[in-house]
């Protein structure tokens, strides 16, 4: 029997709610398939915690993280506690720590889900987002100085390294290379900014030459926007900066039907650490307890997961239950149905348990 150990962070908000809608999946593909175990540990960490006691999780949380093959992370952010809080106390100090520096981002309109794209469905619309995860304008590096002065200055510094810009430009090259299209767009504002920007364009140069059945072609990312809406089919795999692919991100969630559906996995390729799956949402504090959450990226990233773990086949069946339940219309309220997350779940897992799924 094959074993791996999961840590579990649901954290905040909807966290809870959509993390054991994924356990149930993962249980349900356990049964399933017999030939795997998760043995899943459950942190109470996130802003409760930090309530409680000042911090978010333990000061020695990361080294408790380390043992783990997998984390499988809800979602921080509290109404009353600073978003720089949650993010810097959990979130960032697990990506960072453990050099997750590889943030993968698929997005595709799965069958039954609608895009606002006017005359866009499924097979229109299927990119890969490659987000540089370890530097870049979330380095950390700036100050504040005379703080509530007229004269007041806040610095955010953005700071790009070859190795860091080599390494993920690399892993997008070759990950373009691995799907069918072999397409790869690298995004930058190299107009505007001359410095790690221009040196973004030059490595891709660079790295090009290693990868020569990829295409690939430059975006400055303003236009890019325009293009992820008017011309959908154009784009394959992406690459972008920490900030500029967060945005970009959630505009491809939206356009493929819900920011409910948009998986991540923060990968440290190298894999001296355990990686973190997530969705990409927020705490989502308006349906809160409500049950509406759509579990859908949950369990998109949960078969990240999988597949990371090199449980390829029980990924790809997770992968098939869900596009079923959709094509079914059994859809939460953020993609247009009255379905509740419990019974999305509760689909998901009766077509893992199918014979023909
Ligand atoms: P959000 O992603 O929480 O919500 C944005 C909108 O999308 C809301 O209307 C929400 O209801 C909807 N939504 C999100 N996930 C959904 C799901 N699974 N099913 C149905 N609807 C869903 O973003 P926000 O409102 O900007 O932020 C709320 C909090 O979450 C903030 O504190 C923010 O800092 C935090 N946040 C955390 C992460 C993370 O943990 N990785 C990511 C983004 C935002
Ligand atoms: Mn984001």
């Amino acid at each position: 029997m094959r074993q791996y150990r999961i840590a579990a962070i649901p954290a905040d908000g909807i966290g809870p709610e959509v993390i054991a809608a994924g356990l149930q999946a993962l249980e349900a593909l356990e049964r399933r398939d017999g030939s795997f175990r998760l043995d899943v540990t459950t942190f109470d960490w996130g802003s409760d915690r930090y309530r409680r006691t000042g911090s978010m999780m333990p000061e020695d949380g990361p080294e408790q993280l380390r043992a783990f093959d997998a984390i499988f992370f809800g979602a921080v952010g509290a109404p009353d506690v600073p978003d720089h809080i949650t993010l810097w106390g959990l979130r960032l100090p697990i990506c960072q720590g453990f050099d997750q520096y590889a943030n993968v981002r698929p997005t595709r309109i799965l069958p039954g889900i609608r895009s606002p794209l006017a005359g866009v469905g499924p097979g229109d619309l299927d990119w890969v987002i490659v987000r540089e995860n370890s530097e870049g304008e979330y380095s950390g590096h700036g100050g504040r100085a005379h703080r509530g002065m007229p004269e007041e200055v806040g610095t955010e510094v953005a700071i790009f390294t070859r190795t860091g810009v080599t390494r993920i430009m690399r892993y997008a090259f070759r990950l373009a290379q691995s799907r069918p299209r072999k397409l790869l767009t690298v995004v930058t504002k190299s107009n505007a900014q001359r410095f790690g920007m221009v040196m973004w364009d030059e490595i891709a140069a660079e790295v090009a030459r290693e990868f020569p059945d990829v295409t690939w072609d430059k975006m400055l990312v303003d236009a890019m926007t325009v293009r992820m809406v008017k011309n959908p089919q154009s784009l394959d795999t992406i690459v972008a900066t920490n900030l500029q692919a967060d945005i970009l991100s959630d505009l491809a969630g939206a356009l493929a039907g819900s920011l409910g559906v948009a998986p991540t996995a923060n990968i440290d390729p190298e894999r001296r650490y355990p990686s973190m799956f997530e969705p990409i949402h927020g705490s989502a504090f308006d349906i809160t307890g409500k049950g509406i959450a759509n579990p859908v990226a949950t369990f998109w990233t949960a078969a990240q997961m999988l597949d990371h773990l090199g449980e390829t086949a029980a990924a790809a069946r997770l992968m098939r239950a869900v596009e079923k339940v959709c094509a079914d219309g059994i859809l939460t309220p953020d993609v247009g149905g009255t379905a509740t997350t419990r019974d999305v779940t509760d689909a998901v897992c009766e077509a893992i348990r199918m014979e023909n799924i």
